[in-house]
């Protein structure tokens, strides 16, 4: 028997076996990327760390929460401040406002600054000649002026050449009702400032931050899904931040983090979870977001979109549960 006889042979003793059909697996769980921009700074490190993640993960999109504080420095380029900002942008990003009371960004929208109360617990100071306000709380200014500087906000950006979506994100994820009120009030439709403040148990503790966050968002966990929240101007939908921000955060934390979320038997439908980062400790923190998008590069049972595209699945799929009942 020659050995292309001998092959036939045993290919018609063994039967065949079947072929495995190929599955996609389904998409279980939708992670938003978001990126608070403190408007504090713009430094190349910074930047090159986030023109890094972009080009290594093309297709995660980011929710950028946007400070018009930039603009609003003493002796800034509005110019180059732009081209900046845009070397880290790509086509499928969101831009939604994040604002942070700096002095100069309160008195341009026609407000009066105060040094208190802060995240800190001390007033906010000019030590080292630096601007004061990023530490200030915004529930430190009342309804109108929140409005005002809501209201400036968005128009010094599209000014720039930014159209807003309708996504907003608190200073210090301290949004009160009067905060939610008013930026609703300005047209956001959707906030993402819930989250866990176990997240900052290290970091934060001890400092009026943390009890902060842990008194405005109690019922929050990892786990939270969206919801909406009345305001008196109207419903705002709470998209949580589940993961904070990679300065609490590690890579591995983040990566069980949304490993956990996966594996919740508690929750039905498709899932929703947020990681993110600050854009001025991109260079130091990026490395960690990086560590978590490596992880699930390949991973079938998430997609990553933008916080108003995350919002539109989630009240699709409430509305199918709800036409279904
Ligand atoms: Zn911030």
């Amino acid at each position: 028997m020659n050995l292309r006889s001998l092959a036939l042979l045993l290919l018609l003793a063994c039967p065949l076996q079947a072929q495995e059909p190929t599955t996609q697996p389904t998409v279980e769980l939708i992670v938003t990327v978001s990126v608070d921009w403190e408007g504090r700074s713009l430094d190349a490190a910074n930047v090159a760390a986030m023109v890094d993640l972009r080009e290594r993960f093309p297709k995660v999109p980011y929710t950028h929460f946007l400070n018009a504080a930039y603009y609003t420095h003493a002796d800034v380029d509005a110019e180059v401040i732009g081209r900046e900002i845009r070397k880290t942008l790509l086509a499928s990003d969101e831009i939604g406002l994040h604002i942070h009371c700096w002095e100069s960004l309160m008195v341009a929208s026609g407000v009066t600054f105060r040094d208190q109360p802060t995240f800190w617990g001390r007033p906010a100071s000019r030590r080292g000649g630096r601007e004061p306000g990023h530490e200030v709380e915004l529930d430190a200014y009342d309804l109108e002026e929140i409005r005002k500087v809501t209201r400036f906000s968005k128009e010094k950006l599209k000014e720039q050449g930014f159209e807003l979506s309708k996504s907003f994100r608190c200073p210090g994820w301290c949004a009160s009702a009067k905060i939610l009120h008013a930026v609703r009030a300005e047209g956001f439709l959707i906030d993402s400032s819930a989250t866990d403040a176990a997240w900052h148990d290290q970091e934060l503790d001890g400092l009026p931050i943390h009890a902060r966050i842990r008194a405005l968002w109690p019922e929050i966990s990892p786990l939270s899904q969206p919801y909406p929240i009345e305001t008196t101007s109207g419903e705002i939908l709470e998209m949580p931040d589940t993961g904070a921000l990679a300065d609490y955060v590690t890579g591995e934390e983040m990566i069980a983090h949304l490993e956990t979320v996966l594996a919740a038997e508690k929750l039905n439908g498709l899932r929703f979870a947020h990681i993110g980062f600050h854009h001025e400790t991109a260079a130091r923190y990026g490395p960690r977001v990086r560590e978590c998008l490596e992880h699930f590069a390949d991973d079938g049972r998430i997609a990553f979109k933008t916080l108003e595209e995350a919002a539109r699945l989630f009240r699709a799929q409430k509305k199918t549960v709800e036409i279904g009942k």
